[in-house]
């Protein structure tokens, strides 16, 4: 089918207490990994690129390449741009065929977050697309060099009554929230302020965002889900899974000379790992 926005999507997931995972890919064979497991487990699927992916290669190749692949899909695929850090960014993702954006303006003073977040919301809106903003700050860096969260910025917890006021003045569709993740990867196992979600929840009736799910329990994604989070990002598992398995076949086959040989295992393996987050989030045979 094509590709779908990511609103109805999300409202869906709100209302039936499930959410939908979005997946970060940077290649062609993750983003057929992550259609096929949406396939395979008839359940939306949201595929997104970072600012940072589209540096590597150019929205016009990811939204061709997703849009492809969801047509000849029968689950529901949106197609995000994950962690958008400019206004033109999202025009350039809407004109290519992106069908959702987040502007992530949370690294600003508040009211110049609620500024470049309104813009962009209603700049989308004329396109027929939902806008992900984020309030308080997710630890951690989106495209860090390494995956280690130690060397990043510490979260700065999302406030309810704030969170309350940024969906009201900015308008947006969706809300990133922070209550102790980090992106990357964890040193320890993080502890989250699940009572601030709820209260959150309570305030805002927009859908909920949650950003550095990865080394974060498939039981605790799941009680942030009972508690409100509508979306589930995934990255930095995906390319640690990825990177893995291509490892591991090179490692196996020094001899390799044909890229197909060893990105097949990786694609294999990213599969495989979306389709156990699509069963975590409780997504399954929930596609419309
Ligand atoms: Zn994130």
């Amino acid at each position: 089918m094509p590709l779908v926005s990511t609103d109805d999507m999300l409202r869906a997931a709100q209302a039936g207490g499930y959410a939908v995972g979005a997946f970060n890919v940077e290649n062609m064979e993750m983003a057929q990994a992550v259609v096929a497991a949406a396939e395979k487990l008839r359940s939306p699927a949201i595929v997104q690129t970072t600012a940072g992916t589209l540096r590597y290669a150019p929205p016009e190749l990811f939204a061709a390449t997703v849009e492809r692949l969801a047509r000849n899909c029968s689950s529901a695929i949106a197609m995000h741009l994950d962690h958008g850090d400019a206004y033109e960014l999202a025009l350039d993702c809407a004109r290519a065929g992106y069908t959702s954006v987040m502007m992530d303006g949370s690294s600003l003073p508040y009211n110049d977050n609620i500024e470049i977040t309104h813009r962009v919301a209603d700049a989308m809106r004329g396109y027929g697309i939902p806008v992900e903003g984020e309030l308080g700050a997710v630890g951690g860096k989106e495209d860090a060099r390494s995956a280690d969260k130690a060397a990043e910025p510490a979260a700065r917890y999302t406030d309810p009554d704030q969170a309350a006021e940024f969906a009201l003045r900015t308008g947006v569709s969706s809300l990133a929230i922070a209550i102790g993740t980090a992106h990357g990867l964890y040193k320890s196992a993080p502890k989250l302020d699940l009572d601030r979600l709820s209260a959150i929840r309570a305030r805002v009736s927009a859908p909920l965002v949650l950003h550095g799910t990865t080394g974060v329990s498939y039981a605790v994604v799941r009680e942030c889900i009972a508690r409100g989070i509508c979306k589930v990002n995934v990255a930095t598992d995906l390319r640690v899974v990825f990177t893995q398995a291509v490892r591991d076949a090179l490692a196996a086959s020094p001899e390799a000379i044909d890229p197909k040989a060893y990105l097949k295992y990786g694609r294999a393996a990213v599969q495989a790992r979306v389709e156990e987050w699509i069963l975590a989030v409780g997504s399954e045979n929930k596609s419309i």
